[in-house]
């Protein structure tokens, strides 16, 4: 076979392996299904796909979501599901795809989760389900375990191309809900509080809504018609939706009850402030935060260079800073963007990277040089103010810190120069200060995010908040899962006041 197999071949092997079990007159035995080969994800031809914007991983073909499924021992103490922050029911809903039920799986996950079809395509599973699984486990390998993150998105895409129903509405309260932010957290909250027949309205600084969802994940992972058509459903449920509105500048917060008659806030803005290295040069043109270059190029459509308003200049060769998702994303990005060369310069190993493992293969096979346990110390620029360079360190790994890794200490005199125009860096985000400081008395913790009781609510009477402000930057379903917890709690306020 050849190093990228072609979904024509994954798809005839898969239904060889699916044929001959459904031959057998006798239930699968542990050990037989522990033999199912995992099946590959069928993606685009790494030399294709860097010239695309289009989604890389194509998703199961219906064979592979029955068989992986049937890889599912239906373990009783179900550690998988332990390790779900929003607790599926995973060997339920694998247990009805390996019986080609899709509807029913699809309608056990949507019990626990409201949007399969990003968390199957973004959410860390093998940090997280996967990492239990038994079959991961015995066979001495998260990356053989069952692909749980696939299946759901197999079904929750099923569903899709079937017909969603958008969930129905209760009777109208006259009960009125401010969501702020139209994340994955504010879409839980407004779709868990609408069903109650409470009025929302979702209020979004950016003038489409979605939130990182829209404008910080690419395309190539998440389609963005995905995530518009999870807000299409709310506002067939009867979400109002205003954009371009920003709480704190266009309205102060508080006045949203004091003024506008809302029963109860929802604030859920998220962690969109860019952190920087602080380091020479980075004020120099041809240097992006990783939210302004994603932003860009997501939301302003800025690789479309004939058409977009604020098209992105064409570098020609792009270092990345750091190594979770959004490092990878930018890498990927400036690939997509056309630059001939884009280096991703990481201090730590790969093996401390927070990027999930699927990407870091992706980037890897679109041509992304990796730089482990190196660091920039410098930028370096021309008399126009536009970057030419950029001075590196070299770094090995010393004793563990804090946090149980081994701390990257700088080796002397290691500099060395990397010819670049462009830098991006992608080192981390911190939540956005506006809110906090047009609110009295919302408490915040030293890092400035929100702080709240375990039913989610603010320090403030009838002000709740949940996902990114509340965590630091985390993950979409975390940010779902604050979300289900704060709804739960306005949909209890309500219900009693
Ligand atoms: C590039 C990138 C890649 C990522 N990849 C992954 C991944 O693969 N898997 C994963 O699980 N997680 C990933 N994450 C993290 C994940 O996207 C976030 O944890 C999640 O989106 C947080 O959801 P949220 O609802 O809290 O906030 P957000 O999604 O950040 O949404 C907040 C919204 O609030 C709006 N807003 C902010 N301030 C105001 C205001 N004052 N008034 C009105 N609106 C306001 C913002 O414009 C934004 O639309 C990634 C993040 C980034 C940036
Ligand atoms: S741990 Fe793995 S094998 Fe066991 S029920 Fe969960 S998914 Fe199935």
């Amino acid at each position: 076979m050849s190093a990228h197999d072609t979904p024509q071949q994954i798809q005839h092997d898969a239904a060889e392996g699916l044929e001959q079990i459904l031959h057998r007159k006798e239930p699968l035995k542990p050990k037989e299904r522990m033999a199912i080969p995992m099946q590959k994800m069928p993606t685009q031809d790494p030399q294709i796909r860097r010239d695309n914007m289009q989604e890389v991983a194509m998703g199961y073909f219906p064979e592979q979501a029955k068989l992986e499924s049937m890889r599912c021992l239906q373990c009783k103490t179900a550690p998988c599901v332990k390790g779900c922050p929003v607790g599926i029911d995973i060997p339920g809903f694998l247990a009805a795809a390996a019986e080609g039920d899709f509807q029913r799986s699809i309608g056990i996950i949507k019990q626990s989760s409201l949007l399969p079809q990003v968390c199957g395509r973004v959410c860390p599973q093998e940090t997280q389900c996967q990492e239990h699984c038994t079959v991961g486990k015995s066979l001495k390998d998260v990356n053989q375990a069952v692909s749980i993150g696939r299946v759901e998105r197999y079904v929750a895409d099923w569903e899709r191309e079937h017909g969603v129903q958008a969930p129905s509405v209760k009777a109208p309260t006259g009960k009125r809900v401010a969501v702020v932010g139209s994340g994955p957290a504010s879409i839980t909250v407004a779709a868990d509080v609408r069903r109650e027949g409470h009025e929302v309205t979702m209020f979004e600084a950016f003038h489409k809504p979605g939130g990182v969802l829209l404008y910080g994940i690419p395309e190539f992972r998440l389609p963005k018609a995905i995530v518009q058509k999870e807000v299409e459903s709310l506002q067939a449920m009867g979400v109002e939706i205003k954009t371009n509105f920003v709480i704190g500048r266009t309205r102060k917060l508080l006045d949203l009850m004091k003024k506008d008659g809302y029963d109860a806030i929802f604030i859920g803005t998220g962690a969109g402030l860019p952190k920087f290295m602080n380091i020479e040069g980075e004020n120099l043109v041809g240097v992006f935060s990783a939210n302004e270059y994603l932003t860009r190029s997501n939301l302003m459509r800025a690789y479309d260079r004939e058409r977009a308003d604020t098209p992105i200049f064409k570098s020609k060769k792009v270092a990345v800073l750091g190594g979770g998702n959004v490092a990878m994303d930018s890498a990927r990005t400036a690939v997509r963007l056309g630059a001939d060369e884009v280096h991703l310069v990481y201090r730590r190993t790969e093996v401390e990277m927070p990027a999930r493992v699927e990407e870091v293969a992706h980037a890897k096979e679109e041509g992304v040089i990796f730089h482990i346990l190196e660091n920039a110390k410098r930028i370096q620029g021309n008399e126009y103010g536009l970057v030419t360079g950029m001075e590196c360190v070299r770094y090995e790994l010393g004793e563990p810190d804090a946090s149980g890794r081994r701390r990257p200490v700088e080796i002397p005199n290691s500099e060395f120069m990397i010819e670049v125009d462009t830098v991006i860096v992608a080192i981390g985000n911190e939540s956005n200060p506006l809110i906090r400081q047009t609110t009295p008395g919302l408490d915040v913790n030293k890092w400035g995010n929100i702080t709240v009781n375990d039913d989610g609510k603010t320090s403030l009477p009838g002000v709740f908040a949940g996902g990114d402000i509340v965590l630091g930057a985390a993950t979409v379903i975390l940010a779902m899962g604050e979300g289900r917890r704060a709804a739960a709690s306005i949909n209890q306020m309500l219900s009693t006041n």
